[in-house]
């Protein structure tokens, strides 16, 4: 960029070599994305310099008489694509939105039910690492170590057990469907209310290959970055009765200044989510995570749950090739697929070793690639973790990689 380069080199550099990286890799981080130009140029844009705390129309500053066309765009887009009551567009993050329900919904101290970090939950979903953690009494549930897939049944007996005030449902490694009606039941005969973070199957959602939360909960949130290919950020929706609590624990509670260069390129995301164009995408992402996921079965890798129903997959490594999540990462780093070490359910080993990894293909399927190029991906995988100690292997995969990514720019017609 001739703009940032002239001003600072150095990261005008970092942006091209990143810019390489994304192009030159296969991402298979089931959390990440490739958000379109549009996106990104309005999250580039002039409403980075204007304050807009309030909401559209009661704002404390003068001057926001655009970017209240922007946010105004943004909740009503977010409405139409979940049909919901209502939606906060101003959450800086995930984390944030999820700190902002707690806000609303909660007194520190009070009792919480959520999935289990160790088994596919979110650190957001009171792991004592996090302020959720802290504040809350969590109690966790998780999955089933027959099934690997959750037991709604124990989480019933949980639920009345502890009496919560709140259930937490959703995750960032769970590869199956999430019966939200099931913990809607078990949360109403608690006297409970239902929270479902949806950040990772945000985009499945939108697009009807998930059953929607949004009518069975009384808070939703999510991710905007994800499957739903925004600008980084988060949402919160809610029932209509909870509203003014969401919008007051959002600002002043949890954050100052929404940021309206954030909330413009949300709007252009949840604008490409509703064209028909987002639902064939989001059907390619699941139809490549099932290819995915059945060609490594085949070479005899066991998968959390035996197999996906979305757009994620856990693979056992330890058990499927004898090798730590951690060494298995690196492998295929090496040979140019970006994967992340992920704890499976019971996993023996530390968090920072585990025995699996996480694969998505949000990523890969905004590039373009469908399902023949997801068998050729199984292949490369099976060869770099069936070879651990050839560094040959790695580098002749290096550069196959490399060579199906220039087939398949992210960027074709610049950014
Ligand atoms: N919730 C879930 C289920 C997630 O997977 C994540 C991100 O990994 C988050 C929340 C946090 O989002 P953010 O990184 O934007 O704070």
């Amino acid at each position: 960029d001739p703009v940032i380069g002239e001003v600072d080199p150095e990261i005008a550099q970092a942006l091209r070599d990143e810019l390489r990286r994304q192009e030159d890799g296969l991402e298979l981080i089931a959390s990440e994305n490739y958000a379109s130009p549009a996106v990104m140029r309005a999250q580039g844009s002039v409403l980075t310099n204007k304050y807009a705390e309030g909401l559209p129309g009661r704002r404390y500053y003068g001057g926001c008489e655009f970017v209240d066309v922007a946010e105004r765009l943004a909740i009503e887009r977010a409405k139409a694509l979940f049909g919901a009551d209502h939606v906060n567009v101003q959450p800086h993050s995930g984390a944030q939105a999820n700190a902002a329900v707690y806000f609303a919904a909660l007194k520190p101290g009070d009792t919480v039910l959520g999935m289990s970090l160790a088994h596919g939950g979110h650190l957001t979903h009171g792991s004592p690492i996090n302020l959720s953690g802290a504040w809350f009494r969590f109690v966790h549930y998780g999955v089933s170590p027959q099934t690997e897939r959750l037991d709604y049944d124990e989480i019933g007996t949980l639920a009345r057990q502890h009496r919560p005030k709140m259930i937490v449902a959703g995750a960032s490694a769970y590869p199956r469907v999430i019966d939200f009606a099931a913990l809607r039941a078990i949360a109403d005969e608690v006297g409970a209310v239902l929270m479902v973070d949806m950040a990772h199957i945000a985009g499945l959602v939108a697009a009807g290959l998930h059953p929607s939360p949004i009518p069975v909960s009384q808070y939703v949130t999510t991710t905007t970055h994800k499957t739903l290919r925004g600008p980084r950020g988060g949402l919160i929706f809610c029932q209509a009765e909870y509203a003014k609590a969401v919008d007051r624990a959002v600002f002043p509670g949890m954050q100052g200044g929404p940021l309206m260069h954030v909330i413009a390129a949300k709007a252009v995301a949840l604008k490409e989510a509703l064209a028909p164009e987002f639902k064939a995408y989001q059907r390619q992402v699941v139809a490549n995570a099932a290819a995915l996921a059945d060609a490594l079965m085949e070479r005899g890798y066991r998968l959390v749950s035996g197999g996906t129903d979305n757009h994620l997959m856990l693979v056992d490594v330890q058990r499927s090739r004898g090798l730590t999540g951690k060494d298995a990462e690196r492998l295929l780093e090496e040979a140019g697929l970006t994967v992340n070490k992920n704890a499976i359910p019971f996993d023996p080993q530390p968090p920072a070793v585990a025995s699996g990894i996480r694969i998505g293909t949000p990523a890969i399927t905004t590039r373009g690639l469908r399902q023949a190029e997801m068998a050729q991906i199984a292949v490369w995988i099976d060869e770099v973790l069936s070879h651990p100690g050839d560094e040959a292997v790695r580098r002749r995969v290096r550069g196959e990689v490399r060579e199906l990514c220039r087939a398949f720019p992210v960027y074709r017609s610049g950014l």
